[in-house]
């Protein structure tokens, strides 16, 4: 589904991804960990071209998005993105939050994005929440609605930058709960987070990023069981 070749990013004269080249299939659930600053969201943001690469190619099921020919606005609508902050609309209800894109992007009609939205209220367990606005939910309810709202675009790949890292602990779970739920119903997904436990348990796939390179990647049992390197080991020591 998605193709990476040797992509680097650079900001200035300041290297960040300096090349890196992976391949995820549909249906794969690949969790990226790494120390801070070692490139995971620059890496993340690449993907969507929300960052322009300064190098290497990217594909997105089969065609190149890195080429100056192609329209990444039709791209973007099948990457849904998730960020630590929430980032809904503050005047507007969750229901208006969730069909907003779909009847202005995909040029649904309101009763059914409405529908849609509905049905993905009732996902993330939020059926009653439909008429509240952001102020009125948690943190764990506002990160709830930001997946349904990315979701509503019907994205063929669903990334997460660290989703739960601004949450108070005890919401950690039920976004994750949401995460795992989708995962098994064969969603693509890039995770970045610092969530060791769900990593190994939800991911198909870890790569250790550092220094703007994957040191490592492996499944769950590979990474943290017997981990390769020196890097991962010594990051792996910190974090478990
Ligand atoms: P991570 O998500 O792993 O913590 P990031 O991808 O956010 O790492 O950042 C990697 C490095 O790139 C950091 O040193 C950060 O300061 C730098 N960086 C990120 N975005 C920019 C930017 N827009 N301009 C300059 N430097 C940036
Ligand atoms: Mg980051």
């Amino acid at each position: 589904m998605i193709a990476v070749k040797n992509l680097q990013k650079a900001f200035g004269k300041l290297e960040i991804l300096k090349g890196i080249d992976l391949t995820i299939e549909k249906g794969e659930v690949v969790v990226v960990i790494g120390p801070s600053g070692s490139g995971k969201s620059t890496f993340l943001r690449c993907l969507n071209l929300l960052e322009q690469p300064t190098g290497g190619e990217i594909s997105f099921e089969g065609q190149s998005i890195t080429d100056r020919k192609h329209n990444i606005n039709v791209t973007r609508e099948k990457m849904g993105m998730v960020f630590q902050q929430f980032n809904l609309f503050p005047h507007k209800t969750v229901l208006q939050n969730i069909t907003l894109a779909p009847v202005k992007v995909k040029k649904q009609s309101s009763a059914e994005a409405e529908k849609v939205a509905t049905d993905l209220l009732r996902t993330v367990g939020l059926e009653d929440k439909k008429d509240a606005y952001p102020s009125q939910l948690s943190g764990g309810q506002k990160q709830r609605i930001a997946i349904a709202r990315a979701l509503a675009m019907q994205p063929h790949v669903m990334l997460f930058d660290e989703p739960t890292s601004a949450l108070d602990p005890e919401m950690v779970g039920e976004v994750l709960e949401v995460m795992k739920k989708l995962a098994e119903q064969g969603m693509t997904m890039v995770i970045v987070t610092h969530e060791m436990g769900f990593a190994r348990e939800v991911g198909d796939r870890i790569l250790f990023m550092d220094g703007g390179v994957i040191v490592e990647q492996g499944t769950p049992a590979e990474v943290f069981g017997s981990p390769k390197h020196a890097r991962t080991r010594d990051f792996l020591s910190k974090v478990l």
